[in-house]
């Protein structure tokens, strides 16, 4: 099998594939409490194992693709009264993200795929490729699993309506990957229905910042009753497979388009 996990190559391995153009895959997640039945790696640990699907997919399909160490400290404030949950300031956030990226950039590779599985970070990482993408030598894309499957994954739900907090999805997923890890004695009394409405919002559609026991009381949001590894099995393989056709859309990657006139075209401003 390919090896996609940066930490497994040697040195030579790692030039030799920036100088093939390979994707790298930069992912992004948390450790934060996830109910009483959850390990806090679980964004960490699902994040890893979509992002090494994924690119052994890529492979596959002809585009070499390399998956670095998740950034496992994220964007966790809202957690951290229900404890086990290690969070960043956002300053030191996106200076991390900003060192990491720049480090790719040194060693040449020109496709960098951030990929995010965590909700709380997503904001902040599309703030930081705002900062970064109009002087970086390389292309930044960010993406949020969740969001890019969509359907394809939260179709296996049948209790709640996509991927939340510690539910439905996010357990049977992690059945498949540390199923050591899932205290799953009495998954029946652990459901808690989020009230969406309230969460992060105020008014008609305006923002409000809250942390999480504003609307669950143990951690949760979803209801992982009907959790089953094989719910899971789909749900990671529709995740790596929406990251595996980002990664080999020619798009994704493509030079941006420059439609300026005669007089400004060729100012080189991205
Ligand atoms: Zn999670």
């Amino acid at each position: 099998m390919q090896e996609v996990d940066w930490s497994h190559l040697k040195a030579h391995e790692l030039r030799a594939l920036a100088a093939s153009n390979a994707v790298v895959i930069l992912p992004i997640a948390s450790i934060e409490q996830h109910g009483p039945h959850l390990p806090v790696m679980t964004d960490t640990r699902l994040g890893q194992e979509i992002a090494h699907r994924a690119a052994r997919k890529a492979c596959a399909a002809g585009r070499p693709t390399v998956v670095t160490p998740v950034v496992w400290s994220g964007l966790s404030e809202h957690h951290m009264p229900f404890g086990g949950t290690l969070t960043l300031s956002h300053s030191t956030f996106r200076l991390v993200l900003k060192d990491l990226i720049e480090s790719l950039t040194r060693h040449g590779f020109r496709d960098i795929l951030i990929s995010n599985s965590h909700g709380g970070n997503q904001v902040a990482m599309q703030q930081i490729c705002d900062e970064l993408a109009p002087t970086s030598p390389a292309v930044l894309v960010a993406t949020t699993y969740v969001s890019e499957a969509g359907e394809s994954l939260s179709q296996y739900c049948e209790d709640q309506p996509g991927v939340m907090h510690a539910g439905e999805a996010e357990t049977s997923m992690m059945m498949v990957c540390e199923p050591d890890l899932v205290d799953s004695s009495d998954l029946g009394s652990l459901t808690q229905a989020m009230d969406g409405a309230k969460f992060l919002k105020a008014g008609k559609a305006s923002y409000r910042w809250r942390p999480f026991p504003h609307v669950t009381g143990n951690g949760i949001a979803g209801n992982p009753t009907r959790s089953t590894p094989e719910k899971g099995e789909k749900m990671i393989e529709a995740g790596a497979e929406a990251l595996a056709a980002l990664i080999l859309d020619a798009d994704t990657w493509a030079d941006t388009r420059d439609l300026r006139g005669e007089g400004t075209q060729g100012v080189p401003f991205r």
